[in-house]
């Protein structure tokens, strides 16, 4: 059976030079299609992947993946944020992977487009009065 899910890759500092990827797709058949990535040599990196493989395949890269200290988020999580909280600092702007916050140059207010987070989890972290707030 082939499966296809997006997930989200999260790196440890000091590995996004490593070819992972590359071993992913060679040692276990699988395809993807990179949706976003940021990754520099002394952060850590995050990247949205689509992944496509035969279901023993994709288990197997996977596991893979977190023996080698990769922590992976699957986008069955929902992102929202609590409009009460919001300041409207501007904080998760540049921070967001898929531009899911936009500044209105009319009222300064920061718009969330909910449709374009994947779940990444960067803003939860970076919102100083912690409006964006995950749900399972
Ligand atoms: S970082 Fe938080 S408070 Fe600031 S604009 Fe974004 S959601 Fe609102
Ligand atoms: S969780 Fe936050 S930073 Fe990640 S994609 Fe969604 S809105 Fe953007």
């Amino acid at each position: 059976m082939v499966v296809s899910k997006r997930i989200v890759l999260h790196f440890p500092k000091r590995m996004g030079d490593r070819p992972i990827i590359y071993r992913l797709i060679k040692d276990y058949d699988l395809e993807f299609n990179i949706l976003k990535a940021l990754i520099t040599p002394e952060d850590e990196g995050l990247m949205v992947l689509a992944l496509s493989g035969e279901q023993e395949n994709y288990d197997k890269g996977i596991k893979y993946l977190t023996k080698n200290g990769v922590r992976i988020q699957s986008l069955s999580q929902d992102v929202i944020r609590n409009e009460e909280r919001c300041t409207h600092c501007g904080a998760c702007v540049t921070i967001c992977p898929t531009d899911a916050f936009e500044l209105d140059p009319l009222t300064r207010h920061i718009n969330f487009y909910g449709e374009k987070c994947v779940a990444c989890g960067v803003c939860i972290k970076a919102c100083p009065p912690r409006a964006m707030e995950v749900h399972f």
